[in-house]
């Protein structure tokens, strides 16, 4: 594992740097640059990673410059993620099937695009809480987007069920359809004492709602009492780091899991995608941590 108190090398720019980025609209509140930058410099890629602000109507524009200027690699945020797949000449089965592309991978010309957040997501649990999560029973609470990539994930390793809890009963239920080919997987409102029952037999909770996310911190996206003190709870939002309702998690004995490590190994697999070298984690971590922790990151 790297050490975070050895000098970090600066990045030196030349004829032969490589170029990475990011697009999105709006991008400017973007971490990813110093995170990717970082793991350049850690691992001595010459490379550099930039944040494009590139609106709807430009998108075709930007992938004619990806091809013509090799730029290697490209993370793709909102409101990208699903009309990027008809600018590439490959969508893996995964992204296709959750329907949203966040990396592409640009190989002499040859666009691939991939979904590496859900994938992010169940390792960062699984490094940091829960190694294994074969037999378990999981509730998922949410059906956006986000949404999506988790539950392909969290399917693929082979849970005893997932059940999705949404407000909108609807939208559940057309994920767990969606899905109902990757394993077992239920629908139902997030209302109820069938929800409340669901949550009371969960080994995992996640939550992947916005609720609780700043400036909304004390809101929270359900009945805490619920959980078992041996469940795992598990929020996608890192800002604030430590949500409301998994400061009470922790207060009643449960582990907790925050978003920040999802968004650190979705940028972990798009590295190892791009320069095939294991991501600097530690580093990578460290980095966004900083600028998270920065007095004008909120
Ligand atoms: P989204 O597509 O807008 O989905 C929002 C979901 O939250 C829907 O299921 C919606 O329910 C539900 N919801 C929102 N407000 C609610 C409320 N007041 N009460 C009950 N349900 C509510 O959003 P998303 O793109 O999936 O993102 C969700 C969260 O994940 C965000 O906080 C985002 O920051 C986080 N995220 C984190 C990472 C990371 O790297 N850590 C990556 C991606 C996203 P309805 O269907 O009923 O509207």
């Amino acid at each position: 594992m790297e050490t975070s108190q050895k000098a970090i090398p600066r990045l030196a720019l030349d004829s032969s740097t490589t170029v990475f980025g990011v697009i999105g609209d709006p991008i400017r509140q973007s971490k990813s640059p110093i995170m990717m930058n970082r793991a350049f410099r850690e691992t001595g890629v010459n490379g550099v990673y930039a944040a494009f602000h590139v609106s709807p109507e430009r998108l075709g524009d930007f992938w004619l410059g990806v091809r013509a200027m090799g730029i290697r690699g490209v993370n793709v945020t909102i409101p990208h993620k699903l009309d990027v797949m008809k600018h590439l000449d490959y969508v893996d089965d995964a992204a296709r099937l959750i329907g949203a592309v966040n990396t592409v991978v640009n190989n002499g010309g040859m666009l691939t695009g991939y979904n590496t957040d859900g994938i992010g997501y169940v390792r960062s649990l699984k490094e940091e809480v829960m190694p294994v999560l074969k037999g378990k029973r999981i509730a998922v609470i949410g059906a956006g987007g986000a949404a999506r990539g988790i539950l392909y994930a969290l399917l693929g390793e082979e849970p005893e069920l997932v059940t999705v809890l949404n407000r909108t009963e609807e939208r559940a239920q057309e994920l767990a359809e969606a899905f109902s080919g990757c394993g077992n997987v239920q629908a139902l409102s997030s209302a109820g004492d069938a929800a409340d029952a669901v949550i009371r037999s969960a080994d995992l909770v996640v939550n992947t709602t916005s609720i609780g996310m700043y400036p909304y911190v004390d809101d929270m996206p359900l009945d805490v009492s619920l959980l078992r003190p041996d469940a795992v709870a598990s929020d996608l939002i890192y800002n604030p780091l430590e949500t409301a309702w998994l400061a009470r998690a922790r207060e009643l004995g449960c582990r907790t899991h925050g978003g920040l490590g999802m968004f650190i190994y979705q940028g972990a697999y798009a590295f190892e995608y791009w320069t095939g070298l294991p991501a600097p984690v530690q580093a990578m971590r460290e980095t966004v941590l900083q600028a998270l922790q920065a007095p004008s990151a909120t």
